[in-house]
């Protein structure tokens, strides 16, 4: 069964929980799910790229929380490990995002389209669509396996139709959670999350991107899940 680690866990202003990010190790593939601000000092200081040969990221945004890094772990691995890690955003601002940060060269972007499938090895994935934030393309991404399915949803403030219909195939979901809860929220708030999830099928919610501590205590009390860091 697939699951995700996770690098940070926390909202963008939540220093001591880090930046969101989860990867999977899968033997010398790492495929890393963002790259926010603190994240490639992590993937360092844990020796996560010692026995790799492929690196992959895929990005679900462009707030830096998610993406604040992505230039140093593209130059490490093209410098220092000699490899030319693999990217996947689904729009062109990425390339234009890289290409200002004086990247040409280091990097192969793949740009998938949105809700249809692409696949790294033998795990499949799909960018969908997600509502974040006004007038910026925001994605969830689906994780597939032969025996898992995982939706992971980038930085959200619902969860779409599509997703919540198919609460009885999919095994875990990865969902950002806050606190807060006011008109015009990014995310989503525990409360509209508890709206949103039937009791039943809260134990396969893992809630991250969390604003506090208050939340974590508030969602296991409501029966969801909250991300550990590896
Ligand atoms: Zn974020």
């Amino acid at each position: 069964m697939l699951k995700l680690n996770f690098l940070g866990r926390g909202s963008a202003f939540n220093i001591k929980e880090g930046n969101t990010s989860a990867y999977i190790k899968n033997g010398k593939d790492f495929i890393l799910l963002d790259c926010g601000e603190d994240i490639f000092e992590r993937i360092i200081n844990n020796n996560l790229l010692n026995d790799v040969s492929n690196v992959y990221a895929i990005i679900t945004h462009l707030n830096s929380d998610h993406v604040g890094s992505l230039s140093s772990l593209i130059y490490y691995c093209y410098y220092i490990k000699k490899i030319t890690p693999n990217i996947y955003f689904p729009g062109a601002e990425l390339q234009q995002l890289l290409n200002l940060m004086g990247h040409y060269k280091e990097f192969n972007l793949t740009l998938p389209e949105v809700a249809i499938n692409f696949n790294i090895n033998n795990i499949c994935f799909k960018f969908i669509q997600v509502t974040h934030i006004e007038k910026m393309n925001c994605y969830g991404i689906i994780i597939k396996d032969e025996d898992s399915l995982i939706y992971y949803s980038g930085d959200s403030n619902n969860i779409s139709k599509d997703i919540l219909n198919k609460l009885n195939e999919i095994d875990y979901i990865y969902q950002d959670t806050c606190l807060a809860d006011y008109r015009g929220n990014p995310h989503l708030a525990l409360r509209k999350l508890s709206e949103l999830i039937a009791k039943e099928w809260r134990s396969k919610v893992y809630c991250m991107h969390i604003d506090n501590d208050e939340l974590i205590t508030q969602a296991r009390e409501q029966g969801f899940n909250v991300v550990e860091i590896n």
